[in-house]
């Protein structure tokens, strides 16, 4: 048996459990059209929220456009949050399988990973999905194997649907274009700014004094929000 060895990444198993913590009169801006800011921008929406989101990069062209979208919770710590998380996340990919599969990409089926060393009890994760087991059969040089039905998104086609579910279903807006500063978009009347911007975020946290970049300790001002 060819091995494969799953890369872990936590993200697929987070998106569908974004709080909504701002009220329901606010102008809140997103920054960021990845995976993150639409799935923000949709919930926001679906509870009634005025939102825009603000977009340098848009779906072929995203981080989230080259991602393997592996629904892989191994590496978060089993805490409550990341049990919710997890559960909340799998939840909605299993009724976006059964109910708009094509249109959004998402399907199930059985993935498998590969351990080098012993794992120690089964993880936090196993009672969330389907069809979890150990492997009794362990091929060389690996310790042990963990089998489970996980989703398995086509990303591509699963970032365009949740743009398209935005724009045209929800009537979202985006507007294209790099924000150079939290302050400019709080001056356009947006009371509550969520900063999905990836790996860009670091960047746009740096506020220019005088010539120098500098991380500001209290951000936002004025009583607005900062997600
Ligand atoms: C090769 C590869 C494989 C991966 N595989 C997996 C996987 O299997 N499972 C998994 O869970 N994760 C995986 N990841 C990680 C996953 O892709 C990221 O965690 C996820 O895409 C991050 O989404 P995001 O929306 O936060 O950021 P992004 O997709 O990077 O989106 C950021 C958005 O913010 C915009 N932006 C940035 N700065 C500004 C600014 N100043 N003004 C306006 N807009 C701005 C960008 O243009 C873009 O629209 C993988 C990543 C890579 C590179």
């Amino acid at each position: 048996m060819k091995a494969c060895e799953l890369r872990r990444f936590p993200f697929f198993t987070r998106i569908a459990t974004m709080g909504v913590m701002a009220s329901n009169q606010t102008d809140i801006a997103v920054i960021g059209a990845g995976v993150v800011g639409l799935s923000c921008a949709i919930r926001l929406r679906e509870a009634g929220r005025r939102v825009t989101v603000f977009a340098e990069r848009r779906t072929p062209n995203t981080t989230s456009d080259k991602s393997g979208a592996i629904f892989s919770p191994f590496r978060m710590p089993g805490q409550a949050a990341a049990l919710e998380w997890t559960r909340a996340s799998h939840a909605a990919f299993a009724e976006l399988a059964a109910t708009r599969s094509v249109e959004s990409g998402v399907t199930f089926g059985p993935m498998r990973e590969f351990f080098r060393a012993p794992v120690d009890g089964d993880p936090w994760w196993a009672g969330i999905v389907r069809d979890y087991e150990r492997l009794r059969d362990v091929p060389a040089p690996y310790a042990d194997v963990l089998r489970a039905v996980l989703p398995k998104i086509i990303v591509r086609r699963y970032i365009q649907w949740l743009e398209s579910r935005f724009i045209q279903e929800l009537h979202g807006r985006i507007e294209d274009g790099r924000v150079s500063s939290f302050d400019a978009v709080f001056a356009r009347g947006f009371d509550t700014i969520i900063n999905c911007t990836g790996v860009g975020a670091a960047a746009l946290r740096r506020v220019r004094i005088g010539r120098c970049l500098a991380r500001p300790r209290r951000l936002p001002r004025r009583a607005r929000s900062m997600i």
